[in-house]
């Protein structure tokens, strides 16, 4: 049976970088105790940033990026999984130092590796990805401090990855949702995903006072910067902000006065070296409280070739929701 197997892979000389579509063989993988044919990726933010070389996230070189997939275990040296077993991979600088889910075949180590959740289809799965595993984590973090009936809860970069799948959760778990958005045109998407309301970015987007009144119960922040100084200072006594990405800047220009005359809770939320607990606590939740209607209003699915041209798209802010990767197709 033949071991070759097409995959995305970039390299770099003198000139930039460059993403041919290339086929290799399961020798040509990096070292790992479970070999996985992969049935799909996804596209992320940071995908995004590794294809298109806008930030140096591809820490190893020739590099397959892709972040995430879900796939069935071919071989594995631990007794964690067996060959069948349908597995998702998140983070774990896979796609970064490690070859990662462009490509038909992964060899990774099997500790990196959740067991697919039952009621969850592998195209389901990575409809989530790990933008929306790391919503759920957001959720989590909210839930520490906010029931739902405290108050609004802010999302930003609504009409994103992150954002689209925190509002479809957080609304069935009956938060009252409020989506920042710098695309008006996505209104009715967003509150067809459970948004009661939305508000224009660029009401957070630039310098804002130390405090200002008092409106969120909580807030899941995908955006960074100036984004998040205004919704951790507009945070209402008490609350919680679950700040996870950078889209608008890594910055964060803000003051001491939100904590310690607010008692503000600021949770940084990483879902590449989230130990395995934490991981399979937060696919169990997705399996429960995301409505899988709502994910496929959210979902497209696109070819392996295709990206190529999505990385620069989505750093532009151009696509909505999900984007799977079919490596097959
Ligand atoms: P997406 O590109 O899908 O979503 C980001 C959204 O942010 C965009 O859709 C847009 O929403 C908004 N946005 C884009 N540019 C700007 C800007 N200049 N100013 C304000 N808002 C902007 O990315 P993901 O949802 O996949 O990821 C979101 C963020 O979360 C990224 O920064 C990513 O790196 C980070 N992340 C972090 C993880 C972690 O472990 N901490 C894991 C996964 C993602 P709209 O059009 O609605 O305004």
């Amino acid at each position: 049976m033949s071991d070759k197997f097409r995959a995305a892979q970039l390299t770099k000389n003198d000139d930039g970088q460059s993403l041919n579509f290339v086929t290799l063989e399961t020798s040509d993988l990096m070292e790992g105790d479970a070999v996985i044919k992969v049935d799909y990726s996804t596209l992320n933010y940071k995908d995004g940033l590794a294809l298109t070389g806008a930030a140096p996230v591809v820490r190893a070189w020739p590099m397959i990026p892709g972040i995430d997939f879900v796939g069935t275990i071919e071989s594995c040296d631990s007794d964690r999984f067996n060959p069948g077993d349908k597995v998702i991979l998140n983070g774990f600088g896979v796609g970064e130092a490690h070859l990662g889910g462009y490509s038909q075949k992964a060899r990774v180590k099997s500790e990196w590796l959740v067991a697919l959740p039952d009621g969850i289809s592998p195209l389901q799965s990575m409809a989530i990805g790990t933008a929306g595993y790391t919503a759920m984590l957001c959720v989590m973090a909210i839930e520490d401090g906010c029931k739902p009936g405290d108050g609004e809860i802010l999302v930003t970069g609504a009409a994103g990855g992150v954002g689209s799948v925190a509002i479809a959760i957080l609304s069935k778990l009956g938060y009252n949702v409020v989506a920042s958005t710098g695309r008006a045109s996505e209104e009715a998407y967003l509150k067809e995903l459970g948004a009661s309301r939305i508000i224009d970015r660029n009401e957070l987007s630039e310098k804002g006072r130390p405090l200002d009144k008092e409106k969120w119960a909580g807030v899941v922040d995908a955006v960074g910067s100036h984004t998040l100084a205004n919704a951790i200072s507009q945070t209402r006594y008490g609350g919680v902000v679950a700040a996870c990405g950078l889209a608008q800047g890594a910055d964060l220009p803000l003051t001491v006065m939100p904590f310690i005359l607010r008692g503000i809770t600021l949770r940084g939320i990483d879902s590449v070296m989230a130990p395995l607990v934490v991981r399979e606590a937060a696919w169990a939740r997705l399996a429960k409280d995301l409505d899988l209607d709502q994910l496929e209003k959210m979902t497209t699915v696109k070819k392996l070739d295709d990206v190529a041209e999505l990385g620069a798209s989505i750093l532009a802010g151009q696509t909505r929701g999900r984007i799977v990767v079919d490596v097959n197709a």
